[in-house]
């Protein structure tokens, strides 16, 4: 049976390359960086180079590069680091409903020590809007944390316009680039932000090694406490192999981004074409062009992502319905409520994210069994009879639904 892996948005299957250059750190190059010997310094030299090369690509200098042990690691670190050591000046921050759990969790936690969070609301693409950010401001407010790309949906903010916005009222401004490393262009200088977190296993690379960007000057906490690693900012032995798979993963991302955004873009929108074509009842979540060039996400009215999920698994098909996170909870997507899309509609989403593996084949391929397995379990739910066998939902209705964005 064929195997589709249409869910890069949660992880990326590692490249080759990254791990025959993480190999020999794994081995025989075990020093510790810290350490003094021809051994360690060896692995301090690796170390170092990997810190230069991600600087170089970001836009940012090697020493304000911290490596964490995951881009969860890093949103923790930037969002507590920066509010607990800026309590003498504010206690407000602001994000935005669609943030991955790694940071609202974060704002979350530290309303519970007492400092106010203000959640901007989406409009129905998605998209967060940058007069809302300059009017949820106040002089009390300390950080504005809004992601560079949503992982569920796909559609990107306007993070130049907002980071403007931080920087003409002296706020800190940090992004969730999780989605976006590797994928579309990311510098900083560019972003204007002053903290960005990144995820080796979001751009084939190794999982469990992240990196957090910390402009020069921003005052932030340490969060893990021990030894002086990471310029006293992250204590811990490096993870040398993972750190070096992690630039050599985003070194190769880079270098054929141009062309890789092309392509998969055009597969993306071959899937999301055939899609909206072949079924009825159907919604595209997100924006339709300001998006991840991997990401089509889908709402099909009248049953369960669950249920999808399971039927394409069975035909070797790997997706996700709404974030990995909530995968298995009865809770529909925060992102997709924060749209707009109703309660019913949301519980039918389907995510299918395209990455550097895939080919025109993959997408033929589910479009080839999806059609049928949509008509199947709408014949068998309680409420999709209606749509079932009425009117245009048979899946060969001659003009698509538009999406639901498109229809306000
Ligand atoms: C995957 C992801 C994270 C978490 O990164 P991990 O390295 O898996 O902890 C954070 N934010 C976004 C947007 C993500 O997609």
């Amino acid at each position: 049976m064929r195997t589709v892996y249409f869910d890069n948005a949660a992880t990326t299957r590692p490249r080759q390359e990254v791990v025959a250059a993480m190999l020999p750190y794994l081995g025989g190059k075990y020093g510790n960086p810290s350490s003094i010997y021809g051994l360690a310094r060896e692995a301090r030299a690796a170390l170092d180079e990997a810190r230069e090369k991600v600087a170089a690509i970001l836009g940012a200098d090697a020493r304000e590069i911290i490596f964490t042990g995951s881009g969860t690691e890093a949103d923790n670190t930037a969002i507590k680091g920066v509010a607990f050591a800026n309590r003498d000046r504010g206690d407000h921050i602001i994000t935005s409903a669609i943030e991955h759990h790694a940071v609202l969790d974060s704002v979350k936690r530290l309303e519970k020590r007492g400092f106010r969070a203000t959640y901007l609301p989406v409009d129905s693409y998605g998209i967060v809007d940058p007069a809302d950010v300059e009017a949820a401001i106040t002089d009390k407010t300390i950080l504005i944390s809004i992601m560079h790309a949503n992982n569920e949906v796909g559609t990107i903010e306007p993070i130049e316009e907002i980071a403007k916005i931080a920087k003409k009222h002296g706020v800190y401004f940090h992004t969730d680039a999780v989605q976006t490393t590797g994928h579309i262009p990311v510098d900083v200088n560019r972003l204007g932000v002053d903290l960005l977190s990144l995820s080796a296993h979001k751009f084939y690379g190794p999982k469990g090694v992240g990196a957090l960007y910390v402009r020069r000057g921003v005052r932030m906490e340490r969060y893990i406490d021990g030894g002086g690693q990471e310029r006293n900012r992250r204590a811990g032995t490096e993870n040398v192999a993972g750190i070096i798979g992690l630039a050599k993963a985003l070194e190769l991302a880079v270098a054929e981004m141009e062309h890789e955004m092309e392509r998969v873009s055009r597969l993306r929108d071959r899937l999301i074409a055939g899609v909206m074509n072949r079924i009825g009842h159907v919604r595209l979540n997100g924006h339709p062009t300001q998006r991840l060039p991997g990401n089509a996400s889908f709402c099909f009215e009248f049953i369960e992502g669950e249920s999808l999920l399971l039927n394409l698994d069975m035909l070797g098909v790997c997706g996700s319905s709404g974030s990995a996170c909530t995968s298995g909870s009865l809770e529909p997507s925060h992102v997709l409520l924060a749209m707009g899309i109703p309660h019913e509609v949301a519980h039918g989403s389907l995510r299918l994210t395209l990455g550097r593996y895939n080919t025109e084949e993959d997408v033929d391929y589910v479009l080839e069994h999806l059609p049928g397995i949509v008509e199947k379990l709408r014949a068998m739910s309680p409420f999709g009879a209606e749509a079932s066998f009425g009117g245009d939902s048979c899946g060969k209705c001659e003009e698509a639904p538009q999406p639901v964005a498109e229809r306000r």
